[in-house]
């Protein structure tokens, strides 16, 4: 089949200006793209374009073009091995990405071809992900399985994550991604060996492109995931569910994702790890007399019998009443912290019976040996 004029591929005159050639480009490309054209040969139209423009947009090849025409990169011109007979038409980065950068006009400078940085030729694991996440003392407390909605990127199914079918040996590389190349220096000549620009290592070309992740090999998916939060987790805590990051590119795995917690305060029981801390308010009478009173904990009430003259900050602790750590198999305990209540507002009989006390020596060695000091003080 003889190869046609690149002018007449892009339907441009021989003087056409870049701009000219670019929005030709464009208007082409996207009509004859494999993914979107219906027509039979789009492929090959597609190529032919392709061709056609990475000539003429190119001011250097574009020359060498009107001066010898095809010829100029037959054999072992311009475009060695292959040139663009299907190994030409390398694994380009699909859909998304070569709309990307039409649309953009080629900002940036340099649009190398197809292909470019999307990453085809290695393995890569999946980004993890980071979601904050909001607890309640007593879902931190008592653990829970908690519902969380993520936007995943996931390895499409389609194509697992190939990002197309049909692939077959690069022939510019004949498989092995490499292409090898002599250098001439004042020194001498070296081979030097570089990544196959057709197939980007890859040593394979994808001939079809998936039609449902576009050829990027992952798909993006809103999904509610359950994930158990073990008891007894705490502010800046990480909790990490392996594969439930992004997922990874050409097959990769995929990253894992770290829930942070955040953990409400409770009114009452205050957390150090998996101790816990509640403040117990005891009247005067109750401390001094000595009381059994009732103590919540988080697995229900207990009876606590605090002695006669109870201070006040004095702390009993009930072994094993405090947070059972799933992570750790560590169980806390409860600590009950006596505050003691000194009455503000006293009745007019309760008010007596305080003058009444007040007469009487109320022994305490901590208030005998006070005053002794007060005294020596002031000699
Ligand atoms: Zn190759
Ligand atoms: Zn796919």
């Amino acid at each position: 089949m003889a190869k046609r004029d690149f002018y007449e591929v892009l339907g441009i005159n021989k003087n056409a200006s870049q701009e000219e050639i670019k929005s030709a480009y464009r208007r082409l490309a996207k009509k004859y793209h494999p993914d979107l054209c219906k027509e039979e040969n789009a492929e090959e139209k597609f190529k032919e374009v392709q061709e056609a423009y990475s000539v003429l947009s190119d001011e250097n090849k574009r020359r060498q073009y009107d001066q010898f025409g095809h010829a100029a990169f037959d054999g072992s011109g311009g475009f060695s091995s292959g040139g663009f007979s299907g190994g030409g038409f390398s694994g380009f980065g699909g859909f998304d990405d070569i709309f990307d950068n039409i649309f953009s006009g080629f900002s940036g400078g340099g649009f190398s071809g197809f292909g470019g940085n999307t990453g085809r030729s290695r393995k890569v694991r999946g980004e993890d992900l980071l979601k904050r996440v909001h607890l309640t003392f007593q879902e931190a407390v008592f653990g829970c399985d908690k519902d969380f909605d993520l936007d995943v990127t996931e390895t499409c199914e389609n194509c697992h994550g190939e990002g197309g079918f049909d692939s077959e040996t690069c022939k510019t590389c004949h498989g092995s991604g490499t292409i090898t190349q002599e250098q001439r220096t004042i020194l001498g000549s070296f081979m030097t060996k570089t990544t196959c620009p057709d197939c980007h290592g890859e040593g394979k070309i994808l001939k079809r492109v998936c039609s449902v992740c576009h050829g990027k090999g992952t798909v993006s998916v809103h999904k509610t995931i359950t994930v158990h939060v073990p008891s007894g987790v705490d502010t800046g805590n990480r909790l990490r569910v392996p594969g439930k990051g992004a997922a990874g590119t050409n097959g990769g795995p995929a990253g894992d994702l770290y829930l942070e917690f955040t953990v409400s305060d409770h009114p009452y029981f205050k957390r150090d790890e998996d101790d816990i801390y509640l403040e117990v308010p005891v009247s005067i009478v109750d401390a001094t007399l000595g009381a059994k009173i009732e103590i919540p904990t988080l697995s229900g009430n207990v009876k606590l019998t605090i002695p006669a003259g109870t201070q006040n900050g004095e702390q009993h602790r009930i072994r094993g009443k405090g947070i059972q750590n799933e992570s750790t198999r560590h169980t806390g305990n409860l600590y009950v912290v006596i505050k003691v209540m000194i009455p503000t507002k006293l009745s007019r009989s309760e008010k007596k019976l305080f003058e009444s006390l007040a007469k009487e020596d109320l022994e305490s060695t901590e208030i005998n040996k006070f005053e002794k000091f007060v005294k020596e003080n002031d000699r």
